[in-house]
C-alpha cells in the first residue's frame, strides 16, 4: 500500500538529518486506517552516543551557553514565531501521526509556540545571589548551564510534552537530545529542522528516533548526560532512575495518574458533565492527567451520569484530518485492545457498562484503532480498571455520602497527578483541594494548564516539576564564588 507522506524522516544530529547508522527504516501506520504512513529512520544505540558526542561539542564550542541569554531569547522567539507560522502543517501531521483532531492537534501547536516564547523570555533573566559573608571577602553565586541534557517523551502529546522540556532547556544554555515515542517521531524531527533556520547552533537541538529500551537507555547511559527528564510510564520512569541515581543525574519525571474528579451536591452539574466529558474523552483519553475517576455525591448521580452518557453517545467518531470529528483513534491497535481489555475486565468483576465498551461498528472506522467513549459504573474498587491507568476514553464512576468519604475515595490511589473538585461552594472547594493528595488540582475547570503554572505530580505520578517561572533551574546548577578582597579594609 502507498505511503502517504513520501517526506523523509530522519533523525536530526549536528544540524543535519542523518539515516540511522544501520540504515533501518519504519513503517508508522495511520491510527485511523492502519494503512502506512510514513518511512522513519531507526536510530541504534550508536547514533545515541553520536547525538551526544555532538551535542557535547556544540555545548563548548558554540557560544549558546557563553551568551547572556539575549541570543537565546531571539533564537527561541523566532522558533516560536516560525513554528507559528506552519501551525497547520505540523497540526496535520500530529493529527497523521498520534490521531487526535484537527482542532486539538491545532491546540497542541499553539501551546507550544506559548511555551517557546515563554521560556524564550526567560533566557536572559538566569540571575544568581551576592551573599553578605565575614571578612574583607566578597561572595556570589552564578547559575550555569548543566551541559547535555537528555529528554525522553510519550506519544500522547507528541511535542507538547517533548519542549515542555526541551525549551526551558535550551533557554537556559544547554543543549539537547530528545527521543521522541517511536510511534509519533514526525514533528520533533520536523521542529528541530527548524530550529537551525531560527539561528540555534548546530549540535544543540538533537533529535534521536529510536527503540526506547536501545536508544533511550544508551542517552541516559552515556557519560556525556548531565539529566533526564522523562514523560512516559511509572514502569520505565523507574527503571531509568536507577541508572540516573547510579550516576547522580539530575532527573525530572512526569509519569501516570488516575484523575479524581469529586463533584459535590451543590455543583453545577451542566459545566460539570462538559468538563468532564472534555477531561476524559479529549485526545481519546489518552493523559496523563485524565479525569478518569468520576466521584459524584449520590444525590446529583443520576443527573450527572446522564449528561456525560448523552455526551459520550453523541461525539463522533472519526479519522482526526476529516472535519467535525470530536475523538479520533488510540494511538495504535495494541492500545486500543488494552484499553478493551479493561472494560472486559470491568464488566466481569461486575461493574455496569454505561455507555461504550466496545469499538464502533461503522464500517469506515473498523481498521482503525478507534474505542467508544466508554462510562463504567460501579466496578469494584480493588479491579485493575478503577486502580490502574487505562489511558483511553474510558470514565469510571463511584459515589460518595459525605466530603469525607470523597477525599478518602479521591487519595485511594498510588497516583496524584491531578484531581478536580466540583461545587459552588468557595470554603468547601479550598478546604478540598488541600485534602487532595495530588500536584495539580482543578476548581471547577477542565484538566488545564499553561506554561506559566507548574505541572507536577506526587506520589507515583512523578518526581520534580515542569513548566512555570521555575522551570530553569533545574537545567541550571548554582556555583558559589568567594573571592578574598585582599588587604582592603571593611568600613565600619
Ligand atoms: P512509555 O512506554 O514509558 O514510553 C515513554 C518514552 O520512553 C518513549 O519515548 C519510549 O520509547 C521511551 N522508553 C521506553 N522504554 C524505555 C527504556 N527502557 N529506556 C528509555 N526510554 C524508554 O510510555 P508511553 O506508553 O509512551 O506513554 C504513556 C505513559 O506516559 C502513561 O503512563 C502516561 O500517564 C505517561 N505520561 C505522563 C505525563 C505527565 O506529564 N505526567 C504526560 C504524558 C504521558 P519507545 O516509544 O521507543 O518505546
Amino acid at each position: 500500500m502507498a505511503i502517504t507522506l513520501e517526506a523523509s524522516f530522519d533523525l536530526y544530529i549536528g544540524g543535519k538529518e542523518v539515516p540511522g547508522s544501520g540504515g533501518e527504516r519504519r513503517v508508522l501506520l495511520d491510527p485511523a486506517t492502519n494503512e502506512p504512513l510514513a518511512r522513519v529512520a531507526v536510530g541504534s544505540k550508536d547514533d545515541a552516543h553520536a547525538a551526544m558526542e555532538v551535542a557535547d561539542r556544540a555545548f563548548r564550542e558554540s557560544n549558546w551557553a557563553a551568551d547572556d541569554g539575549a541570543r537565546r531569547a531571539k533564537a527561541l522567539w523566532k522558533l516560536a514565531t516560525l513554528l507559528e507560522a506552519s501551525t497547520e502543517a505540523f497540526a496535520r501531521l500530529e493529527t497523521l501521526n498520534q490521531g487526535k483532531p484537527l482542532r486539538e492537534a491545532r491546540g497542541d501547536i499553539g501551546y507550544v509556540v506559548r511555551t517557546i516564547e515563554y521560556f524564550a523570555g526567560l533566557a536572559d533573566k538566569v540571575e544568581g545571589e551576592t551573599i553578605p559573608v565575614p571578612g574583607a571577602r566578597f561572595d556570589y553565586t552564578v547559575r550555569e548551564p548543566l551541559g547535555v541534557t537528555v529528554h525522553i517523551a510519550p506519544w500522547n502529546y507528541p511535542l507538547v510534552l517533548a519542549m515542555r522540556s526541551v525549551a526551558p532547556a535550551l533557554a537556559a544554555g544547554n543543549s539537547v537530545v530528545l527521543k521522541p515515542a517511536s510511534l509519533t517521531p514526525l514533528t520533533a524531527v520536523s521542529l528541530a529542522r527548524l530550529g537551525k533556520e531560527a539561528g540555534i547552533p548546530d549540535g544543540i537541538f538533537n533529535v534521536v528516533i529510536g527503540s526506547g529500551a536501545e536508544v533511550g537507555e544508551a542517552l541516559v547511559e552515556d557519560p556525556h548526560c548531565r539529566s533526564v527528564t522523562f514523560t512516559g510510564s511509572g514502569e520505565v520512569g523507574r527503571k531509568l532512575a536507577v541508572v540516573a541515581a547510579s550516576r547522580l543525574l539530575p532527573m525530572t519525571l512526569e509519569l501516570g495518574g488516575k484523575g479524581p474528579v469529586i463533584v459535590l451536591p451543590d455543583a453545577d452539574v451542566d459545566r460539570a458533565a462538559k468538563a468532564i466529558g472534555y477531561g476524559i474523552f479529549g485526545n481519546a483519553g489518552q493523559m496523563c492527567w485524565a479525569a478518569s475517576r468520576l466521584l459524584v455525591h449520590e444525590s446529583v448521580r443520576a443527573a450527572l451520569v446522564e449528561k456525560i452518557r448523552a455526551i459520550a453517545d453523541r461525539m463522533k467518531l472519526g479519522p482526526g484530518v476529516q472535519d467535525g470529528v470530536e475523538m479520533g483513534p488510540l494511538v495504535s491497535r495494541e492500545q486500543s485492545d488494552l484499553v478493551l481489555g479493561y472494560v472486559e475486565d470491568a464488566r466481569s468483576s461486575g461493574g455496569q457498562v454505561v455507555a461504550g465498551g466496545t469499538r464502533p461498528t461503522d464500517d469506515a472506522l473498523r481498521a482503525g484503532n478507534f474505542v467508544r467513549p466508554t462510562i463504567l459504573a460501579d466496578v469494584p474498587p480493588s479491579s485493575r480498571a478503577v486502580r490502574e491507568e487505562i489511558f483511553g476514553p474510558v470514565l469510571c464512576v463511584a459515589s460518595f455520602g459525605d466530603t469525607d468519604e470523597a477525599v478518602r475515595l479521591a487519595n485511594d490511589t498510588s497516583y496524584g497527578l491531578l484531581a478536580a473538585v466540583w461545587t459552588r461552594d468557595l470554603g468547601s472547594a479550598h478546604s478540598v483541594a488541600r485534602r487532595l493528595e495530588s500536584g495539580m488540582v482543578m476548581i471547577n475547570e477542565s484538566p488545564m494548564t499553561f506554561p506559566q503554572t507548574p505541572f507536577a505530580g506526587m506520589k507515583s505520578s512523578g518526581l520534580g516539576f515542569e513548566q512555570g517561572i521555575r522551570a530553569l533551574e533545574p537545567f541550571t546548577r548554582r556555583k558559589n564564588v568567594l573571592v578574598q578582597l585582599g588587604g582592603a579594609k571593611r568600613s565600619a
